[in-house]
Protein backbone atom coordinates (compact mmCIF):
# COMPACT_ATOMS: atom_id res chain seq x y z
CA UNK A 1 0.00 0.00 0.00
CA UNK A 2 3.01 2.56 0.51
CA UNK A 3 2.79 5.01 -1.55
CA UNK A 4 -0.36 5.57 -2.51
CA UNK A 5 -2.10 9.05 -2.50
CA UNK A 6 -5.46 10.48 -1.15
CA UNK A 7 -7.68 13.51 -1.27
CA UNK A 8 -9.39 13.32 1.64
CA UNK A 9 -12.17 16.55 1.94
CA UNK A 10 -12.57 18.24 5.57
CA UNK A 11 -9.48 16.97 6.97
CA UNK A 12 -8.64 19.46 9.45
CA UNK A 13 -11.02 18.16 11.92
CA UNK A 14 -13.15 15.80 13.27
CA UNK A 15 -14.60 12.63 10.90
CA UNK A 16 -11.53 13.99 7.90
CA UNK A 17 -8.85 13.92 10.62
CA UNK A 18 -9.58 10.58 11.98
CA UNK A 19 -9.72 9.24 8.10
CA UNK A 20 -6.56 11.04 7.26
CA UNK A 21 -4.81 9.35 10.31
CA UNK A 22 -6.08 5.71 9.78
CA UNK A 23 -5.19 5.96 6.41
CA UNK A 24 -1.75 6.87 7.03
CA UNK A 25 -1.30 4.11 9.18
CA UNK A 26 -1.53 2.41 5.85
CA UNK A 27 1.34 4.45 4.42
CA UNK A 28 -1.11 6.81 2.18
CA UNK A 29 -0.09 10.65 1.48
CA UNK A 30 -2.76 12.37 2.12
CA UNK A 31 -4.23 15.83 0.56
CA UNK A 32 -5.50 17.36 3.80
CA UNK A 33 -8.30 20.02 2.59
CA UNK A 34 -9.80 22.29 4.51
CA UNK A 35 -12.17 25.12 4.42
CA UNK A 36 -10.78 27.93 6.41
CA UNK A 37 -9.26 26.45 9.41
CA UNK A 38 -5.60 26.29 8.84
CA UNK A 39 -3.91 26.04 12.31
CA UNK A 40 -6.25 22.23 12.64
CA UNK A 41 -5.32 21.34 8.97
CA UNK A 42 -1.51 21.62 9.71
CA UNK A 43 -2.13 19.78 13.26
CA UNK A 44 -3.90 17.20 11.38
CA UNK A 45 -1.15 16.57 8.95
CA UNK A 46 1.65 16.57 12.10
CA UNK A 47 -0.75 13.45 13.14
CA UNK A 48 -0.89 11.83 10.04
CA UNK A 49 3.07 12.40 9.41
CA UNK A 50 3.25 10.86 13.75
CA UNK A 51 1.01 7.27 11.91
CA UNK A 52 3.37 7.05 9.30
CA UNK A 53 1.90 8.89 6.14
CA UNK A 54 2.90 12.29 4.55
CA UNK A 55 1.06 15.03 2.55
CA UNK A 56 0.56 18.21 2.68
CA UNK A 57 -2.82 20.38 3.48
CA UNK A 58 -4.38 22.36 1.09
CA UNK A 59 -7.69 25.33 1.45
CA UNK A 60 -10.39 25.20 -1.14
CA UNK A 61 -14.00 24.81 -0.72
CA UNK A 62 -15.66 21.89 -2.30
CA UNK A 63 -19.11 23.87 -2.82
CA UNK A 64 -16.65 26.31 -5.64
CA UNK A 65 -15.54 24.92 -9.18
CA UNK A 66 -12.67 26.61 -9.03
CA UNK A 67 -11.34 25.32 -5.59
CA UNK A 68 -12.30 21.84 -6.47
CA UNK A 69 -10.29 22.38 -9.75
CA UNK A 70 -7.81 23.31 -7.79
CA UNK A 71 -7.54 20.53 -5.11
CA UNK A 72 -7.25 17.45 -7.79
CA UNK A 73 -4.46 19.59 -9.17
CA UNK A 74 -2.48 20.00 -6.59
CA UNK A 75 -3.18 16.78 -5.23
CA UNK A 76 -2.01 15.17 -8.99
CA UNK A 77 0.78 17.95 -8.40
CA UNK A 78 2.01 16.34 -5.82
CA UNK A 79 1.24 12.98 -5.62
CA UNK A 80 1.75 11.90 -9.46
CA UNK A 81 -2.04 9.94 -9.24
CA UNK A 82 -4.96 10.14 -6.62
CA UNK A 83 -5.77 6.58 -5.50
CA UNK A 84 -8.18 7.14 -3.11
CA UNK A 85 -11.03 10.34 -3.01
CA UNK A 86 -12.43 10.67 0.11
CA UNK A 87 -16.01 13.08 0.13
CA UNK A 88 -15.90 13.65 3.99
CA UNK A 89 -16.08 17.68 4.12
CA UNK A 90 -20.05 18.77 5.58
CA UNK A 91 -21.88 20.92 7.58
CA UNK A 92 -25.20 20.63 9.05
CA UNK A 93 -27.67 23.54 9.24
CA UNK A 94 -26.30 26.76 11.14
CA UNK A 95 -29.83 26.74 12.79
CA UNK A 96 -32.31 23.55 13.55
CA UNK A 97 -35.57 24.68 11.89
CA UNK A 98 -38.89 22.93 12.36
CA UNK A 99 -39.59 21.76 8.68
CA UNK A 100 -42.56 24.31 7.64
CA UNK A 101 -40.24 26.59 8.64
CA UNK A 102 -36.65 25.55 6.65
CA UNK A 103 -35.36 28.87 4.58
CA UNK A 104 -34.02 28.35 0.80
CA UNK A 105 -30.78 30.02 2.15
CA UNK A 106 -29.99 26.69 4.25
CA UNK A 107 -31.03 24.18 1.46
CA UNK A 108 -28.56 26.39 -0.51
CA UNK A 109 -25.66 26.10 1.26
CA UNK A 110 -25.91 22.83 2.28
CA UNK A 111 -27.20 21.10 -1.54
CA UNK A 112 -24.25 23.16 -2.08
CA UNK A 113 -21.28 22.00 0.39
CA UNK A 114 -23.01 18.52 1.29
CA UNK A 115 -23.81 17.07 -2.27
CA UNK A 116 -23.35 19.23 -5.27
CA UNK A 117 -19.48 19.69 -4.52
CA UNK A 118 -19.11 15.47 -4.05
CA UNK A 119 -20.65 15.32 -6.92
CA UNK A 120 -18.52 17.61 -9.30
CA UNK A 121 -15.28 16.73 -7.33
CA UNK A 122 -16.11 12.93 -7.69
CA UNK A 123 -16.67 13.68 -11.87
CA UNK A 124 -13.14 15.55 -11.98
CA UNK A 125 -11.03 12.77 -9.60
CA UNK A 126 -12.83 10.03 -11.69
CA UNK A 127 -11.72 11.61 -15.12
CA UNK A 128 -8.27 11.71 -12.87
CA UNK A 129 -8.48 8.26 -12.20
CA UNK A 130 -9.47 6.79 -15.46
CA UNK A 131 -6.20 8.62 -17.14
CA UNK A 132 -4.39 6.74 -14.45
CA UNK A 133 -3.08 3.04 -15.92
CA UNK A 134 -5.09 0.39 -13.75
CA UNK A 135 -2.47 -2.63 -11.81
CA UNK A 136 -2.97 -6.47 -12.75
CA UNK A 137 -5.97 -6.53 -10.64
CA UNK A 138 -7.30 -3.72 -12.62
CA UNK A 139 -7.16 -1.18 -9.64
CA UNK A 140 -7.27 2.92 -10.98
CA UNK A 141 -8.91 3.95 -7.35
CA UNK A 142 -11.38 4.16 -4.75
CA UNK A 143 -14.10 6.68 -4.14
CA UNK A 144 -16.06 6.85 -0.39
CA UNK A 145 -18.66 9.05 0.27
CA UNK A 146 -19.43 10.32 4.40
CA UNK A 147 -23.33 10.30 4.83
CA UNK A 148 -24.70 9.91 7.61
CA UNK A 149 -27.98 7.70 9.57
CA UNK A 150 -29.80 10.84 8.34
CA UNK A 151 -29.83 9.60 4.66
CA UNK A 152 -32.64 7.18 5.96
CA UNK A 153 -33.70 8.65 9.16
CA UNK A 154 -36.06 11.44 9.00
CA UNK A 155 -35.28 14.67 11.60
CA UNK A 156 -38.54 16.87 11.50
CA UNK A 157 -35.45 19.76 12.41
CA UNK A 158 -33.16 19.53 9.77
CA UNK A 159 -34.86 18.25 7.02
CA UNK A 160 -32.47 19.85 4.34
CA UNK A 161 -29.66 18.06 5.85
CA UNK A 162 -31.49 14.55 5.33
CA UNK A 163 -33.09 15.01 1.91
CA UNK A 164 -29.27 16.18 1.13
CA UNK A 165 -27.52 13.06 2.45
CA UNK A 166 -30.39 11.01 0.87
CA UNK A 167 -29.06 12.74 -2.34
CA UNK A 168 -25.19 11.58 -1.70
CA UNK A 169 -26.57 8.11 -1.15
CA UNK A 170 -27.92 8.00 -4.19
CA UNK A 171 -24.45 9.43 -5.98
CA UNK A 172 -22.84 6.70 -4.77
CA UNK A 173 -25.08 4.37 -6.44
CA UNK A 174 -24.89 6.46 -9.61
CA UNK A 175 -21.31 6.74 -9.43
CA UNK A 176 -20.74 3.31 -9.02
CA UNK A 177 -22.67 1.74 -11.55
CA UNK A 178 -20.70 4.54 -14.24
CA UNK A 179 -17.60 3.64 -13.14
CA UNK A 180 -17.92 -0.48 -12.36
CA UNK A 181 -15.70 -1.54 -15.09
CA UNK A 182 -13.14 0.89 -15.15
CA UNK A 183 -10.95 -0.26 -11.65
CA UNK A 184 -12.68 2.47 -9.62
CA UNK A 185 -15.02 1.36 -6.74
CA UNK A 186 -17.47 3.72 -4.99
CA UNK A 187 -18.64 2.62 -1.77
CA UNK A 188 -20.80 5.29 1.11
CA UNK A 189 -20.12 4.84 4.79
CA UNK A 190 -22.84 6.20 6.94
CA UNK A 191 -21.71 7.53 10.60
CA UNK A 192 -23.39 7.30 13.28
CA UNK A 193 -23.73 9.85 16.10
CA UNK A 194 -19.82 10.72 16.16
CA UNK A 195 -18.32 13.07 18.72
CA UNK A 196 -16.93 16.24 16.63
CA UNK A 197 -17.49 19.45 16.24
CA UNK A 198 -20.74 19.01 14.71
CA UNK A 199 -22.09 17.19 17.14
CA UNK A 200 -20.88 19.50 20.39
CA UNK A 201 -24.20 21.52 20.59
CA UNK A 202 -26.18 18.65 21.10
CA UNK A 203 -23.66 16.87 23.23
CA UNK A 204 -26.25 16.52 26.43
CA UNK A 205 -29.02 15.28 24.05
CA UNK A 206 -27.12 12.71 22.64
CA UNK A 207 -25.63 11.52 26.10
CA UNK A 208 -29.05 11.01 27.00
CA UNK A 209 -30.33 9.07 24.03
CA UNK A 210 -27.29 6.77 23.86
CA UNK A 211 -25.96 6.41 27.85
CA UNK A 212 -28.68 7.21 30.21
CA UNK A 213 -32.08 6.42 28.39
CA UNK A 214 -33.26 2.54 29.14
CA UNK A 215 -32.48 1.33 26.04
CA UNK A 216 -30.49 3.78 24.12
CA UNK A 217 -30.63 4.76 20.38
CA UNK A 218 -27.75 2.51 19.93
CA UNK A 219 -27.31 -0.95 20.92
CA UNK A 220 -23.13 -0.27 21.00
CA UNK A 221 -23.90 2.37 23.88
CA UNK A 222 -21.23 5.05 23.22
CA UNK A 223 -20.25 7.84 21.13
CA UNK A 224 -18.81 7.12 17.92
CA UNK A 225 -15.26 8.34 17.38
CA UNK A 226 -13.70 9.74 14.62
CA UNK A 227 -11.44 6.48 14.32
CA UNK A 228 -14.03 4.20 13.98
CA UNK A 229 -15.23 5.98 10.46
CA UNK A 230 -11.23 6.44 9.46
CA UNK A 231 -10.91 2.27 10.25
CA UNK A 232 -13.55 1.56 8.23
CA UNK A 233 -12.29 3.85 5.14
CA UNK A 234 -8.53 2.19 5.66
CA UNK A 235 -9.90 -0.72 5.14
CA UNK A 236 -11.03 0.40 2.15
CA UNK A 237 -8.35 2.43 1.28
CA UNK A 238 -6.38 -1.18 1.90
CA UNK A 239 -8.68 -2.89 -1.15
CA UNK A 240 -10.55 -4.94 1.28
CA UNK A 241 -13.59 -4.98 -1.45
CA UNK A 242 -12.36 -5.63 -4.01
CA UNK A 243 -15.40 -7.20 -5.55
CA UNK A 244 -18.17 -4.82 -3.70
CA UNK A 245 -18.74 -1.66 -5.36
CA UNK A 246 -22.11 0.99 -4.57
CA UNK A 247 -22.24 -1.11 -0.94
CA UNK A 248 -22.87 0.54 2.34
CA UNK A 249 -21.13 0.56 5.83
CA UNK A 250 -23.65 1.53 8.49
CA UNK A 251 -20.68 2.42 11.60
CA UNK A 252 -23.20 3.94 13.52
CA UNK A 253 -23.06 1.36 16.89
CA UNK A 254 -25.78 -0.77 15.13
CA UNK A 255 -28.29 2.43 15.16
CA UNK A 256 -29.96 1.34 11.55
CA UNK A 257 -31.10 -2.03 13.56
CA UNK A 258 -34.93 -1.88 13.68
CA UNK A 259 -35.96 -3.20 17.30
CA UNK A 260 -38.83 -4.64 19.72
P1 LIG B 1 -16.79 18.87 11.68
O1 LIG B 1 -16.14 18.39 12.92
O2 LIG B 1 -17.67 20.07 11.73
O3 LIG B 1 -15.64 19.11 10.56
C1 LIG B 1 -16.02 19.55 9.30
C2 LIG B 1 -14.85 19.50 8.36
O4 LIG B 1 -15.29 19.87 7.05
C3 LIG B 1 -13.73 20.47 8.73
O5 LIG B 1 -12.51 19.89 8.33
C4 LIG B 1 -14.05 21.68 7.86
O6 LIG B 1 -12.90 22.49 7.57
C5 LIG B 1 -14.55 21.00 6.59
N1 LIG B 1 -15.42 21.83 5.75
C6 LIG B 1 -16.57 22.46 6.11
N2 LIG B 1 -17.09 23.11 5.05
C7 LIG B 1 -16.25 22.88 4.01
C8 LIG B 1 -16.22 23.28 2.65
N3 LIG B 1 -17.18 24.07 2.14
N4 LIG B 1 -15.19 22.87 1.87
C9 LIG B 1 -14.20 22.09 2.37
N5 LIG B 1 -14.18 21.66 3.65
C10 LIG B 1 -15.19 22.06 4.45
O7 LIG B 1 -17.70 17.73 11.03
P2 LIG B 1 -17.68 16.14 11.25
O8 LIG B 1 -18.60 15.84 12.36
O9 LIG B 1 -16.31 15.64 11.26
O10 LIG B 1 -18.42 15.68 9.91
C11 LIG B 1 -17.72 15.21 8.77
C12 LIG B 1 -18.72 14.58 7.81
O11 LIG B 1 -19.39 13.51 8.47
C13 LIG B 1 -19.81 15.52 7.32
O12 LIG B 1 -20.11 15.24 5.99
C14 LIG B 1 -21.00 15.17 8.21
O13 LIG B 1 -22.22 15.47 7.59
C15 LIG B 1 -20.79 13.69 8.37
N6 LIG B 1 -21.41 13.10 9.56
C16 LIG B 1 -21.11 13.51 10.81
C17 LIG B 1 -21.73 12.90 11.91
C18 LIG B 1 -21.42 13.28 13.33
O14 LIG B 1 -22.12 12.78 14.24
N7 LIG B 1 -20.44 14.10 13.61
C19 LIG B 1 -22.65 11.88 11.69
C20 LIG B 1 -22.94 11.49 10.41
C21 LIG B 1 -22.31 12.09 9.34
P3 LIG B 1 -12.41 23.68 8.60
O15 LIG B 1 -11.73 22.99 9.75
O16 LIG B 1 -11.46 24.49 7.76
O17 LIG B 1 -13.63 24.42 9.00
Amino acid sequence: MSNKSALVTGASRGIGRGIAIEIARAGYRVAINYAGNAAAAEEALTLVRAAGGDGFTVQGDVSVAADRARLVAEAVANFGRIDLLVNNAGVAPNVRADLLDAGEESMDRLFAINLKGPFFLTQLVAKQMLAQSPDAENFRGRIVNITSISAYTASINRGDYCVVKAGLAMMTKVFADRLANDGINVYEIRPGVIATDMTGGVKAKYDKLILTDERGITPIRRWGRPDDIGRAVRAIAEDRFPFSTGAVFDVDGGFHLHRL
